[in-house]
């Protein structure tokens, strides 16, 4: 990973079906159940260690799973039900007063598109859909929902290399 671009970084962005989870939903009665890996929450702990801000980005909503991991996890940002990602991520980098660049995301599907091509860093897990793979910067070598996250993170702090 070019040591330039994860130098600039202060935001990590997380889609959430399909990267955070391997993109099943179980429809259990009136729920609706997702299973998150707990590797990539010890990521999150990482990432905030190494100074960068978390937060997930997901077009569905009312998810009561999605909310007590978020919260378990202390993301920074919890973007869900947005229809439109796009302007979602344009109000997180106004309201935090990031640059694009220096925010990385990572989606597996076409509606992370736009968000992708706009991100300082983006990737996609190893079994994102074909087009988001041509498109990104990285495609990492886990598929979603099986420590994608976190082999992202361990990137980024391998190439931010010690904290001095
Ligand atoms: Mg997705």
């Amino acid at each position: 990973m070019l040591s330039s671009v994860v130098l600039r970084l202060r935001f990590l962005l997380f889609d959430v079906d399909g990267v955070l989870t391997d993109g099943r939903l179980f429809y259990l009665g009136d729920e609706v159940a997702v299973a998150f890996d707990v590797r990539d929450g010890v990521a999150v702990g990482r990432a905030r260690d190494a100074g960068l801000g978390v937060g997930l980005l997901s077009s569905r909503k009312d998810s009561p799973a999605v909310a007590r991991r978020a919260a378990e996890l202390g993301f920074d940002e919890v973007l869900v039900g947005c229809r439109d990602k796009a302007a979602a991520f344009a109000d997180l980098l106004a309201r935090r007063g990031l640059e694009a660049s220096e925010v990385a995301y990572v989606g597996d599907d076409l509606v992370d598109l736009p968000v992708l091509r706009r991100a300082g860093l983006s990737a996609a897990p190893a079994d994102a859909a074909p087009e988001v793979r041509r498109s990104v910067d990285l495609v990492l070598d886990a598929p979603g929902g099986r420590g994608a996250a976190r082999e992202l993170v361990d990137r980024i702090v391998q190439a931010l290399g010690p904290v001095s």
